[in-house]
């Protein structure tokens, strides 16, 4: 039997202490927030599922993923399709005949083929340079200052021209009619939100947990009194920052009560021009069709921001500077044989919910 502390009670750390519980081992979880579930944390609100910490959506085609994940939750069949908003006109995103047609009147896929190439013909035979070269020569200008380029500044805080072009490797362009963001098997929200899910998975006579607590508080007593540790918060933070800072991206969130019943007829608006200083609004109640109280909806919008000290890390800056910094850190971590660290911090990764549930069954599943 071992005795496991697991530091932090979003996805990772409470499939792995799930999972570690059930063959009879021992675990508590610390968790310095005052609340479980991590970044998934869904809180109900007028009877609507509010996602405190951005809208999530479920998306995978790992189907041992998608049978493991309904234990815990019914999906409903939510289907992501986002609507962009620039300067009052609505297009329907992911990229396709949708948009093609609301952008540019065409009908049919080869009509948007001829388009797009017209467009692409701006950067041919020229080798792209920064991210506004990269997405010209992929789509063509008008979708990129339409769709991409507003939105894209805002999410970095940086001009497009000086963004590497590395960050759009891809675009995908949709020939149908389908205003599905993402091209996975498996889609949905919980019915009923994702908190529900971290709860199910910790109820577990040996699990405890402790809510507002943090580990920097009793590191060094933490780290003699356990026979393993998996620390799912900032690597560089748990070294004390000793190589250097890595990067983040944050996120400021405002979110409001309206009394309406229905004010933006979509989950997800992204305002995709550059005046408008937040890049989306969320209304929840449509993740669940409608559901909750009449007359009531929650609105949030989404700001990025620069990450300081102190600001929650929502994203991991993965360019070559924090790649190679990360590296050093992961050479400390492998020698330091108790701790195992995990998740999107944890592992200075980009993980969505169903790589942080596979990689977070194939760790626990490598130790006792
Ligand atoms: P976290 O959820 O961050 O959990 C880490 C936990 O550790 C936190 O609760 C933190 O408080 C705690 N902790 C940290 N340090 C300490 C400490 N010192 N002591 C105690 N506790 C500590 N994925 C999708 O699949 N679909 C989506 O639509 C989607 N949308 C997203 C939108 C946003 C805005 C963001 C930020 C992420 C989104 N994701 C989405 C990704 C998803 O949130 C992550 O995959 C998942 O939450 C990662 O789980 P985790 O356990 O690694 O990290």
């Amino acid at each position: 039997m071992t005795n496991y502390l697991i530091v932090g009670s979003g996805l990772f750390g409470a499939v792995f202490a799930h999972e570690v519980a059930k063959r009879g081992n021992k675990v508590t979880v610390i968790e310095k927030r005052n609340h479980l579930a991590g970044n998934i944390y869904t809180k109900e609100v007028d009877g609507i599922q509010v996602h405190q910490y951005g809208a999530h959506i479920f998306h995978t085609s790992d189907k041992k993923v998608w049978d493991y994940v309904q234990q815990f939750a019914e999906f409903n069949r939510y289907t992501n399709s986002p609507v962009a908003n620039y300067y009052g006109k609505m297009y329907n995103l992911p990229f396709n005949m949708n948009t093609f047609s609301e952008m540019w009147g065409v009908r049919t896929p080869q009509e948007a083929m001829d388009k797009i190439n017209e467009q692409r013909q701006e950067m041919a035979g020229k080798d792209p340079q920064n991210l506004e070269e990269q997405a010209i020569s992929l789509i063509g200008r008008d979708i990129y200052e339409k769709l991409i380029k507003g939105y894209t500044e805002k999410q970095w805080g940086r001009k497009a021209t000086e963004l590497p072009a590395f960050i759009i490797k891809r675009l995908p362009v949709r020939l149908t009619y389908d205003n599905n963001y993402f091209n996975d098997d498996y889609q949905g929200i919980p019915k009923g939100g994702y908190t529900q899910i971290v709860e199910k998975m910790l109820d577990n006579e040996n699990i405890e947990v402790k809510l507002n607590t943090d580990f920097f508080d009793k590191k060094d007593e933490y780290l003699k009194n356990f026979d393993k540790i998996v620390y799912t918060g900032m690597i560089d933070k748990f070294f004390d920052y000793k190589l250097g800072e890595l990067e983040y991206r944050s996120l400021r969130f405002e979110t409001e009560e309206k009394d309406v019943d229905n004010y933006q007829g979509n989950a997800v608006i992204n305002y995709t021009d550059a005046e408008t200083p937040y890049t989306r609004v969320i209304e929840h109640k449509h993740f669940e069709f409608g559901k909750g109280d009449k007359g009531k909806t929650i609105v949030t919008r989404e700001y990025p921001a620069n990450w300081k000290r102190g600001d929650e890390p929502y994203y991991p800056v993965n360019n070559e500077r924090n790649n190679n910094l990360y590296k050093q850190y992961k050479g400390l971590a492998e020698k330091q044989n108790k701790v195992i660290f995990g998740g999107r911090l944890g592992q200075y990764k980009y993980y969505n919910m169903d790589q942080v549930i596979a990689e977070a069954l194939r760790m626990s599943n490598s130790v006792e």
